[in-house]
Formats: C-alpha cells, sequence, structure tokens
C-alpha cells in the first residue's frame, strides 16, 4: 500500500511532470472508484493542472486552484505517468486495471490503476479536499509533526502503539509498511501500550518517524513513480522480511497477526528477545 513516502515521491513527479498542462479529459473506466458526481467528470476539461498536493496517504491533484482531483490509492491502487497514450478512444468502463485515465494537453497524462478482484482506490473531484471524508479527519502529518506534537497525539488514543500510529486521525500517512520499519527504528514492541510509553520512548519514536520517513522520501522523490514501488522495498528492515535476518542484530525476522492483517518484528531488537504471541492463532486453538 501506498503510504507517505510514495504518495509525496508521486506529488513530487506530478508537480514536475503535469503542473501547466491543461486536461483534455478525465476519463472513468471504474465508476464505482468515483466517489462524487458533483462536479462532474467533464467539469476538469479544459482546467490547468496548477498544483499536486499531499494529505497523508491522499493525492490531491490541483486544478486552476480551484477543483481538486483527490486519490487515496488503497491497498493495490498507483499512479502511473504515461508519455503517451496507445490510443485516443477514451476507456470503457469495464473490469481492467484502469480505474481513471487523466489525458493532458501535450498528449502524455496519467492512469490511476488497481491491481486484484478487491476494489477500494477512491476518487473524489471536489471543490474543498476537506470535503473528502478522509481528508477532513486526518491528523496532524506524521513527518512534519514536531515532538510535543507528535507525543500529545500518541498519547491521546490508548491502544497498542502499532494500531494508534498507523490510525490516520491520530498522525497522519504511516500505513503497515512504514510503522513496522518506525517501531524497529525505535526498539518499540509493537504492542506497547502508548499510555505507558515514557516520555524518552515517545522522543525516540518521534526521530525514528522523521528518520524512517524521510530517508523513504528522499530515496524515492525524483524517481520515476514506476520504479517507486521497488525502491520501497529495498529500503525495509523488518516489513516483508519474515524469516530473513534482521539488519541490525542478525536475528530471523518474526511475523505476528496483527488486525486484518499481520506485522513484521524483530524480537531481539524490539521485545527483549521474547516472541509475541500470536492472538489469532490461540485463539483458534482454545
Ligand atoms: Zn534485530
Amino acid at each position: 500500500m501506498p503510504e507517505l513516502p510514495e504518495v509525496e515521491a508521486l506529488t513530487d513527479y506530478l508537480r514536475e511532470r503535469a503542473v501547466g498542462r491543461r486536461v483534455d479529459r478525465l476519463e472513468v473506466a471504474a465508476i464505482s472508484a468515483l466517489k462524487t458526481y458533483d462536479p462532474a467528470p467533464t467539469a476538469a476539461a479544459g482546467r490547468t493542472v496548477t498544483d499536486a498536493r499531499r494529505h497523508g496517504k491522499f493525492l490531491d491533484v490541483v486544478l486552476d486552484g480551484e477543483l481538486h482531483l483527490v486519490v487515496h490509492l488503497a491497498r493495490a491502487g498507483w499512479l502511473h505517468y504515461r508519455e503517451a497514450f496507445p490510443s485516443a478512444a477514451p476507456l470503457r468502463p469495464g473490469k481492467g486495471p484502469i480505474a481513471l485515465r487523466v489525458r493532458l494537453d501535450d498528449g502524455s497524462g496519467f492512469d490511476l490503476t488497481e491491481a486484484g478482484t478487491q476494489k477500494s482506490l477512491a476518487v473524489y473531484l471536489v471543490t474543498d479536499p476537506a470535503a473528502v471524508p478522509g481528508v477532513a479527519r486526518l491528523g496532524p502529518d506524521a513527518l512534519a509533526a514536531d515532538a510535543a506534537t507528535f507525543a500529545e497525539r500518541m498519547r491521546s488514543r490508548k491502544g497498542q502503539v502499532k494500531g494508534v500510529l498507523t490510525d490516520q486521525t491520530v498522525l497522519a500517512g504511516v500505513g503497515n509498511a512504514y510503522s513496522d520499519e518506525i517501531l524497529h527504528a525505535a526498539k518499540l514492541s509493537p504492542f506497547a501500550l502508548t499510555n505507558r510509553l515514557t516520555d524518552d520512548q515517545l522522543a525516540t519514536l518521534h526521530a525514528a518517524t522523521r528518520e524512517v520517513l524521510g530517508d523513504a522520501v528522499r530515496r524515492s522523490v525524483g524517481q520515476k513513480a514506476a520504479e517507486l514501488k521497488g525502491e520501497k522495498r529495498s529500503g525495509l528492515k523488518v516489513h516483508a522480511r519474515t524469516g530473513q535476518p534482521c539488519p541490525v542484530c542478525g536475528e530471523t525476522v518474526r511475523e505476528v497477526s496483527f488486525a486484518d492483517s499481520s506485522l513484521q518484528y524483530c524480537a531481539t531488537c524490539q521485545t527483549g528477545g521474547k516472541p509475541l504471541a500470536d492472538r489469532r492463532l490461540s485463539r483458534l486453538v482454545r
């Protein structure tokens, strides 16, 4: 799932490539992806891309400074910039991976795609990004938050630190992958409770958040949109690395179920060598 660093890089890429270009046509192939109907998709035509912004994990393409194409890429969505399109024929609604296409006046443009059968990519055409419920609910940006704001936000919600760190209403931008990386860098158990974190632990967690996200943004920005996913994977130390050695201590990276997915961690670095109990598994066994 694209998180803050990937969306930041896509935003940066669009700012470089698309700003100043006029929209020829906005084509919707996956009707279910478009969550708004007023203004209609035809309202985008003839408008100039004036900016690209990021709100948490949302991408915001600004048209004439007054219309916003707000995109949430969800789990399997991506933005592919095309220097040219193979055909001028409009997209036909169907079951293909392309949800939406934006054609620009120089023949280039971009496709929003979504792999798999579970479709949750969401696109909103609005006059104010705050009209998008997910954007309106966002907490402060995880990368921009200062130490005091970060600590205050983390303490505002009592729960396991992994869940609180990925709660977009607490802090915006961190998802499953980077939270694993941040907690590993901070040497914290993903199951540690936020109300029991010391000031020092919160300061370390804040520093780790800035370091992990900042590094990922630096690696990603300037890359072509198509190369970003590989770049993300190459920088990960524990996430999606179950069974491989921890690059810090050499111990084997472990996995445990969390929410409706799983998380990866290093027991030596994060939990005093004690493996975390898999609650879902123990529930099944009992
Ligand atoms: Zn380790």
